[in-house]
């Protein structure tokens, strides 16, 4: 059990990567905060964690972009368990549109959910990672922070701007037990993406499945999604891995879209 007894809060877990790594964690021992605007489905996946693994599990309300929802859901989960021993920064939608056509307002609404959520879930958790004087903190970045696409400007900046966080908070928490680190996947089919196929395939004036086999796939070894599964094995060895030596990274899995 890589993760017996340790408290991880995991945003945007109530769909999707953020759910596979709820999962994940709670099949390692964990016990899993699901932190998610959409408070129906983060009940039915505690619920459904607590039924398949028998582990503690409990539903978060919380919008990311809100500061004074981020700290009382982290303050709800340390009344409950004392600790915040894992945080996933994972919550995020996609909006696609070229620059020229960017509204200020979806611009605005894409660099909160992305990069305030992941400043304040930081902010909320470290205090009580400091004071236990250990933590895993882990942001959802992706093959867009390493690499552009047409159409993507706030998440291209928003994923990028993961990675300059990550290392900060790296640097500042050292020496205080607290590593982080982000992971980068490629496409996963996820309702996310689902969304995307239909939109890109207006704008870019192709087949739906064109926008699969060679917008998303096409740069990849195998012409293969990365699956949720994958990713939350990531998120595993990283929430998992004992020491500094494994701090301020980035992992990129993507069947090999994005190689560096
Ligand atoms: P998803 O749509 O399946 O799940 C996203 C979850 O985030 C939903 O449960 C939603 O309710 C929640 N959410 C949205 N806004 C929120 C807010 N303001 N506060 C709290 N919760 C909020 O999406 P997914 O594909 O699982 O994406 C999860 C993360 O992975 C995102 O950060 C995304 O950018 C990243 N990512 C996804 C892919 C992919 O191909 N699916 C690739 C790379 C990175």
């Amino acid at each position: 059990m890589k993760l017996k007894d340790k408290v991880c809060i995991v945003t945007g877990a109530a769909s999707g990567i953020g759910n596979a790594i709820a999962h994940r964690y709670a099949s390692e021992g964990g016990k899993v905060a699901i932190a998610d605007l959409n408070v129906d489905a983060a009940e039915k996946a505690a619920a459904d964690i607590r039924e398949t693994f028998g582990t503690e599990a409990m539903a978060v309300a919380m919008d990311v972009t809100s500061q004074e929802q981020v700290d009382a859901g982290v303050a709800k989960v340390v009344e409950a368990w004392a600790a915040v021993d894992v945080l996933v920064s994972n919550a995020g939608i996609q909006i696609v549109n070229p620059v020229e056509e960017f509204a200020f307002s979806d611009w605005k609404k894409m660099l909160a959910i992305h990069l305030d959520g992941a400043f304040l879930t930081s902010k909320a958790c470290l205090p009580h990672m400091y004071a236990q004087g250990s933590g895993s903190i882990i942001f959802m970045g992706s093959v867009h922070s390493k690499e552009a696409s047409p159409l993507k400007s706030a998440y291209v900046t928003a994923k990028h701007g993961l990675l300059g966080l990550s290392r900060v908070i790296a640097k500042e928490g050292g020496k205080k037990g607290v590593r982080t680190n982000v992971i980068c996947p490629g496409f996963v089919r996820t309702p996310l993406v689902d969304k995307q196929i239909p939109e890109q395939a207006r704008e870019l004036g192709i087949p739906e499945a064109e926008v699969i086999s060679r917008v998303m796939l096409g740069q990849t070894v195998d012409g293969e999604f990365t699956t949720v599964e994958d990713i939350a094995e990531v998120a595993l060895f990283f929430a998992a891995f004992e020491t500094n030596a494994l701090t301020g990274q980035s992992l990129v899995a993507s069947h090999g879209w994005f190689m560096e």
